[in-house]
């Protein structure tokens, strides 16, 4: 079956409610385009999961800052149409911003103080404008399950905070990150980079499977995990870090003493480009 591109709001409503008046469950992959394996594993969970797979691509303008990346944020939307169909995606829905963003909207969705951790601190505004987004494309499109991936793992925490808290009849599914054969997190932003600071890049990983490493030896002490983790990240001249933490996978507070699931999410700039990475510490 071909794929239907919609690009109305109205457009995509009427095809998801066809397929919901049909009997058939919808599932939703929301992204940004400059599609990679990543994206696409989310495709294959949700066309494992649904009868009808739907599709987003909006570089949403709300959740970037003034400073960032906006304009140069790639947009192959060719690409991303054949990616698309050829994992049998059934509907796309690529808005343009007015489309999504009419003059006059001064209405938000915000999931008070997750929003301020992890990427939330060092990126003011940018989850407030994921959750608004987000919200707007659930109501448009009324999906029966949605898929994140766990790359964003503080965004994943707070849609499902989201979700509880504001009755959405959504079923969240957190799919596994997907790595580079050298362990870098697929990123449409690992576009920028240049080879070697995709060599740098991997001092994200490294640091991350380091803690992961004194975690399953027995170290419990937090501090002294992420003291062991700069240690590694600093090896690296050109990667600037951000944030590293290791706090609750839920409500994303800083853990002390570990004992059960702990997240570790690290941020950095390599060169002048922003790469996040994480894992869920287990003792092994
Ligand atoms: P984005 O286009 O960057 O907004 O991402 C769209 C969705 O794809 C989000 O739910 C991301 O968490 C997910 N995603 C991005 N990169 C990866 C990855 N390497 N592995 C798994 N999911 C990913």
């Amino acid at each position: 079956m071909h794929m239907k591109i919609c690009k109305t709001v109205e457009q995509m409503r009427l095809a998801s409610r066809t397929a919901h008046r049909a009997g058939k469950r919808v599932g939703f992959v929301p992204t940004m385009g400059a599609l990679h394996e990543g994206h696409l594993s989310l495709v294959r969970a949700a066309k494992a999961r649904s009868d009808v797979v739907a599709v987003s691509i909006f570089v949403n303008p709300t959740q970037f800052g003034p400073k960032e990346d906006l304009a140069k944020y790639p947009r192959p939307f060719e690409r991303d149409c054949e990616l698309l169909e050829n994992e049998g995606v059934d509907l796309l829905f690529a808005p343009s911003a007015e489309e999504m963003y009419p003059k006059g909207a001064v209405t938000w969705v915000e999931v008070e103080g997750l929003s301020q951790k992890l990427c939330g601190r060092s990126r003011l505004g940018h989850f407030r404008g994921v959750t608004t987004v987000v919200s707007k494309l659930f109501h448009i499109i009324e999906p029966d399950l949605a898929f994140f991936g766990q790359k964003d793992a503080a965004q994943a925490a707070i849609i499902r905070r989201m979700v509880h808290d504001l009755n959405f009849p959504i079923e969240i599914v957190v799919c596994p990150i997907v790595r580079e054969p050298d362990g870098l997190a697929m990123s449409s932003r690992n576009a920028y980079l240049s080879p070697q600071e995709h060599k740098s890049a991997l001092v994200l990983h490294r640091t991350l499977t380091e803690i992961q490493s004194l975690f399953a030896h027995g170290e419990r002490n937090s501090a002294r995990l992420i003291e062991a983790g700069k240690k590694v990240l600093a090896q690296e001249p050109g990667v600037r870090l951000d944030y590293l933490g290791i706090v609750d996978p839920d409500c994303l507070e800083p853990i002390t003493d570990l004992q059960d699931q702990a997240l570790v999410a690290v941020a950095a700039f390599v060169g002048s480009t922003r790469l996040i990475d994480n894992l869920v510490l287990r003792a092994i």
